[in-house]
């Protein structure tokens, strides 16, 4: 049975974190290329999503708090009904 690796969603928290840090740095000091750079880690992290946030079962794409939500919880997907499981 396959199952969702939970590394893909601790890349994204990743890519996100940078994008924070970067747009909350870049505000503080006022400087707008950072925060045109900060967008950059968000965008990959957006198409990873797309790309890699899919049910293992039927390939259907399902956000990423659904994925978190199946961490802890039993998650069936909205497709195909099967149960999304997280591997850790
Ligand atoms: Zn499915």
């Amino acid at each position: 049975m396959s199952k969702f690796p939970f590394k893909i969603i601790k890349f994204i928290y990743f890519l996100l974190g940078i994008f924070i840090f970067l747009f909350m740095v870049g505000g503080m000091l006022v400087y707008l290329p950072l925060i045109y750079i900060s967008f950059i880690p968000l965008l990959i992290a957006i198409i990873y999503m797309i790309i890699k946030c899919k049910c293992p079962h039927c390939g259907k794409f399902e956000n990423l708090d659904r994925f978190i939500y199946a961490r802890k919880h039993v998650f069936h997907c909205r497709n195909c009904g099967r149960i999304i499981e997280i591997e850790e």
